[in-house]
């Protein structure tokens, strides 16, 4: 890369991380979603300050009671959008990340997780990974260009935004269908990382199964239907349908075959009015299907419950009820656009080893420029370990190539 972008950004190693230490210690844990306020103001002025139009978009307080209804005590939602127009430039590259972070537990190397503490080439803290890193990454790239005027071959667009730790429908969600973005491509600073760039990801659809029976006393169980014995009968039907999953596979185009999954029960309970004396009335489980990113959550949801139904049928007297409780879309980018292309030369360019193409078994928001803005999208990030768990951290140097890899692209790639 160009030897003095290169040079700006190991010299400037420091005002990575106090960026980083800064986001760390503001503490976006959601659920709830609190100091959202915080961050985003923060965020917009550090834009500002790097020479971006820079706004904060705040969710309209009626949405926000329509979506969270139990959020009225003091979580507003914003999203941040950067805008850098470039003369001469005739594409727009979005770059997106959220800023919200995982709730926090255990004990911690370095003190608190929220200290942003930095030991042995690493900084600790929730949100180095997932993905304040990421944003600091890219900070420094702008501020790198800034340094030493050098325009992007590309308009520039920079969303962080709310929520997607637990559904992104008032982050990214929100921010496709309502901000006044026009990218033609879109980063989302996470799902893949180190010489993997990610081209999509699986999706998900969560069921929960109510399995209805009749109470009766314990004494003459032959008066009821017993609920969990019923459950139990649909739940041993449903290795069947795991095995039939297990024939379906996606090739990734780095190799990897991935087949969709069923995890079970993640959430079981019976209903009210359990007693031990009592035949339970009421079974509930869950469902989590994962959906290959290439399959779509529409037909796996339907397939599935046609499953069901057919294998409570073959059941005597198994009643079911089957209601969603979400889903979210899978998404997958042929990487033979040469947006790919350019994104996995900077890669090797910077980190001096090939690039390889990967589908991520995780969701993130991708999915959300994919399929609703329908552009060309990938992931890619400074990533880190321990994500959502004791000890999360990100490898100072990764920080540093990732900042790097995105400057490289900036200023190679023209659309
Ligand atoms: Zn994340």
């Amino acid at each position: 890369m160009a030897r003095n972008l290169d040079a700006f950004i190991d010299t400037h190693a420091g005002d990575l991380i106090s960026r980083l230490q800064q986001m760390v210690s503001i503490a976006t844990v959601n659920p709830p979603g609190c100091d959202y306020a915080s961050i985003t103001s923060y965020l917009t002025h550090e834009l500002s300050a790097l020479g971006l139009q820079a706004r904060r978009l705040p969710i309209p307080a009626k949405l926000l009671k329509a979506t969270l209804p139990q959020s009225d005590h003091g979580c507003p939602r914003y999203n941040v959008l950067g805008q850098l127009p470039v003369r001469g430039a005739k594409k727009t590259i979005h770059f997106n990340a959220h800023y919200d972070v995982v709730p926090v537990s255990g004990t911690w190397r370095h003190g608190s997780p929220f200290s942003g503490a930095v030991s042995g080439g690493w900084i600790y803290g929730r949100g180095t990974a997932d993905m304040k890193g990421s944003i600091a990454s890219l900070l420094l790239a702008l501020q790198a260009l800034r340094a030493t005027k050098t325009a992007p071959l590309m308009n520039v667009e920079v969303s962080f935004t709310a929520d997607e730790e637990t559904d992104s429908l008032l982050g990214a969600g929100w921010l496709v269908e309502n901000a006044p973005i026009k990218p033609d491509y879109a980063i989302v600073m996470e799902g893949g990382e180190l010489n993997r760039v990610c081209c999509g990801h699986n999706g998900v659809v969560w069921l929960e199964v109510t399995v209805h029976g009749k109470a009766a006393h314990g004494s003459t169980p032959q008066d009821g239907i017993n609920a969990l014995e019923k459950m139990s009968a649909l739940v041993l039907a449903l290795g069947d349908y795991k095995r039939k999953l297990a024939r379906r596979t996606f090739i990734t185009p780095e190799g990897e075959t991935m087949k969709p999954t069923l995890n079970l029960g993640g959430v079981f309970s019976s209903g009210p009015g359990g007693k031990i004396n009592t035949v339970p009335a009421l079974a509930r489980f869950s469902i989590d299907r994962r959906v290959l990113a290439v399959e779509t959550v529409a037909s796996a949801e339907a397939d599935l419950r046609a499953f069901l139904q057919a294998a409570a049928k073959k059941i005597p007297q198994c009643h079911i009820t089957v209601a969603k409780v979400s889903d979210n879309h899978p998404c997958f980018n042929a990487p033979d656009h040469p947006f790919f292309a350019a994104m996995a030369d900077s890669v090797a360019r910077v980190r001096r080893e090939p690039a390889v193409f990967s589908v991520s078994s995780g969701f993130n928001d991708m999915h959300f420029f994919s399929h609703h803005l329908k552009i060309p999208t990938l992931g890619y990030g400074p990533g880190g370990e321990d994500i959502h768990a004791v000890n999360e951290r990100a490898r100072i140097k990764e920080l540093l190539r990732a900042a790097k890899i995105y400057a490289e692209l900036l200023t190679t790639f023209a659309g």
